[in-house]
């Protein structure tokens, strides 16, 4: 008899496959992290998507640093995963992927501005470039929490992107739609650069969004 938490172990497996095969992420990269009261579960360190298991999904405390559960060690980036879900009671599930247009983006060091009316979706006018940090640091964690500020997401300096959200298909959809954003970003820049919209602009947006059923996605904020 499945129990919910046995459901959320498996939904994180179902979401790392589904990375996978959208090609947002390869391999060992990336990693998500679902809220589970006073807890997170997160996927294991080092296990390629096509080899996890939901019992290999870790489960750590939100308060302290561990000790985690589970048959392997959390991913390297459980601090920022915990971190963000402390500091954002809005956000339940963070996923974090090396997806190439953003990683191309990270690696230019350059932030996404209102090119598309869908980054209403991420709270704001932008989406910001989190410091470089060494992977798996707490000094990364810092830095991704700041580039958050009021977003659902940011882009990782060269290493990749971050989103959260409310549920874990939300932040699967956001992180389709993030690399949407930097796809769009980076051809427009070969076009000679983008006409950005104005805060107001995407301001009314996310009003029109508020009563709007996002296509794929069951729970719009
Ligand atoms: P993990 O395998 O430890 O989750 O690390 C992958 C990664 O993307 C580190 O930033
Ligand atoms: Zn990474």
């Amino acid at each position: 008899m499945p129990t919910a938490l046995s459901d959320k172990r498996q939904a994180i497996v179902d979401a790392a496959l589904a990375l996978d095969r959208s090609k947002l992420n390869r391999g060992t990269t990336g990693n998500l992290s679902l809220r589970d009261g006073d807890h997170m579960l997160i996927t294991p360190s080092a296990v390629p998507s096509d080899a996890l298991a939901a019992d290999m999904v870790a489960r750590m405390p939100l308060a302290g640093n561990g000790p985690w559960e589970g048959p392997r060690k959390p991913s390297s980036e459980w601090r920022f995963h915990r971190d963000i879900l402390r500091a954002r009671p809005d956000i339940d599930a963070v996923v974090h992927t090396h997806a190439p247009f953003c990683t191309v983006l990270s690696i230019a060091r350059r932030p996404i501005p209102a090119i598309h009316y869908m980054i209403a979706a991420f709270g704001g006018p932008d989406i910001r470039v989190a410091d470089y940090a060494t992977f798996g640091t707490a000094a990364l964690s810092d830095h991704v929490l700041r580039a958050m500020e009021g977003r659902m997401g940011c882009l990782m300096a060269n290493h990749g992107m971050v989103v959260g959200g409310p549920n874990l298909p939300r932040a699967l959809w956001l992180a389709h739609e993030l690399e949407a954003l930097a796809h769009q970003h980076y051809h427009a820049q070969l076009l000679g650069g983008a006409h950005v919209l104005t805060d107001a602009e995407v301001a009314e947006t996310a009003a029109v969004f508020a009563g709007y059923g996002v296509q794929g996605d069951p729970n719009t904020a």
